[in-house]
């Protein structure tokens, strides 16, 4: 039985829903999570992907210090993945992901020399007051080197299974 381990990011700015990502998403199954000094919040879960493989996903939420809008190449090392996620009712937390993206790419890679694999993720699709339209996202996507992107409702639990596995997938085909 083979076992991977990666360290998967979730970026993006204040409010947008990562932390509740992360919970939903890990609390489904054994999750252990530490908050950090360095205010890193650190979740793990166990994911038995094949007959064959099993995965442990390392969770790291940049929990608060998203101000900054850029991490210490100590948070990146390592990373094999990341989700950037955005908030569709604010358009700023929709630009910043740009910053974001080029924060990460600038500090990481893969040992392959390639970019890490990143998940575009607009969040809190159930809310009416929608700013960010599908047409914008899918252009910035494309633009910008993502993988792909998702709708996601953390609150009504839409798309954070698929789009975990969606990024998983990728990496293990990498
Ligand atoms: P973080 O600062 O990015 O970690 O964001 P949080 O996870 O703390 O979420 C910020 C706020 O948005 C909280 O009040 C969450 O309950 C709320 N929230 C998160 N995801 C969703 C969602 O999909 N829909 C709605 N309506 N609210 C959400």
């Amino acid at each position: 039985m083979a076992e991977h381990l990666l360290k998967i990011l979730i970026v993006g700015d204040g409010n947008v829903g990562k932390s509740s990502f992360t919970h939903r998403y890990t609390s489904g199954q054994f999750n252990s999570s530490y908050k950090m000094t360095v205010g890193v919040d650190f979740s793990v879960k166990l994911l038995h992907w094949s007959e064959r493989e099993k995965v442990r996903l390392q969770l790291w939420d940049i929990a608060g210090q998203e101000r900054f809008i850029s991490m210490t190449r100590i948070y990146y090392r390592g990373a094999l993945g990341c989700v950037v996620m955005f908030d569709v009712t604010n358009s700023s937390s929709f630009l910043n992901c740009l910053h974001w993206k080029r924060d990460l790419d600038s500090k990481a890679m893969l040992p392959s020399g390639e970019p890490v694999p990143c998940i575009l993720l607009a969040n809190k699709c159930d809310l009416p007051g929608r700013v960010v339209s599908a047409e914008s996202v899918d252009g910035f996507s494309r633009a910008h080197g993502f993988i792909t992107w998702m709708e996601t409702s953390v609150k009504e639990n839409r798309n954070v299974q698929e789009a975990m596995r969606r990024l998983v997938q990728d990496i293990l085909s990498a």
